[in-house]
């Protein structure tokens, strides 16, 4: 699994971070998403496609 962002298009709503958050961050400043782990274990997976199925603004593209 390869995972890619498009940050400009982030609204800081933070379910990824909530789903995720071994592979999700938030920026301190103002919430915008940070990647932690572009390439996540096995046992991230099911929670990597939820959080891409949960972001309101499509920012976050998984390559399976
Ligand atoms: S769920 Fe989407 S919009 Fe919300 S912080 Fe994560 S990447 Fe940004």
């Amino acid at each position: 699994m390869q995972i890619t962002l498009d940050a400009d298009k982030c609204c800081a709503a933070g379910q990824c971070v909530l789903v995720a958050p071994e592979v999700f961050d938030q920026r301190e400043e103002d919430g915008v998403v940070e990647l932690l782990d572009a390439a996540p274990p096995a046992e991230q997976h099911d929670a990597v496609r939820e959080a891409a199925a949960l972001c309101p603004a499509a920012v976050i593209e998984v390559r399976e």
